[in-house]
């Protein structure tokens, strides 16, 4: 077992009418929300599959694929909460945590804290524990012409206990 492992997520959702706009739990006022299968909230989707990467289990289609009904609509926040047992499971926490959200609008900055508690409080951790930032593309490609958001996600995992298993 290794004392550290390191992840990484990216995810991608069109902005569409009539749709909530969900990122990392939090509803963000706005005129349009981001497409799927679930409430798409494309935030949560990356820290999923950086913590699923750094566990090396794949990835959230594999876990949560997009043509079961059981996920339609889902809370995404709920199925980062799975990940975050399988981690457990597999004797590890969470490190830190860094995300990067990619929006030409709306302005996310006031949302940020409420982003960041949301997931300190799903993963029992300290919001010093969780970065989230928001950028633009400076009206670039297809986050810049408002088509669609994207996040990235870098995730940092501790060992549970300090004692190295040989099985
Ligand atoms: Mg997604």
């Amino acid at each position: 077992m290794m004392g550290i492992r390191i992840g990484h997520g990216y995810d991608v959702h069109r902005l569409v009418e009539e749709r909530k706009l969900i990122l990392a739990g939090v509803t963000i006022p706005y005129a349009k929300g981001l497409l799927g299968h679930s409430d798409a909230d494309v935030l949560t989707h990356a820290v999923m599959d950086a913590i699923l990467g750094a566990l090396a289990l794949g990835d959230i289609g594999k876990h949560f694929p997009d043509n079961d009904p059981a996920y339609a609509g889902a809370d995404s926040l709920k199925l980062l909460g799975h990940c975050i047992h399988l981690m457990h499971k597999q004797g590890y926490q969470l490190g830190n945590l860094d995300v990067t959200v990619i929006a030409q609008a709306p302005k996310l900055k006031p949302y940020l804290p409420a982003m960041v508690d949301n997931l300190a409080q799903i993963f029992g951790a300290e919001p010093a524990q969780i970065n989230i930032k928001a950028t633009t593309e400076e009206k670039l490609g297809f986050t810049g012409n408002g088509q669609g958001i994207a996040a990235h996600c870098v995730c940092l995992l501790t060992a549970t206990t300090k004692e190295q298993k040989n099985s």
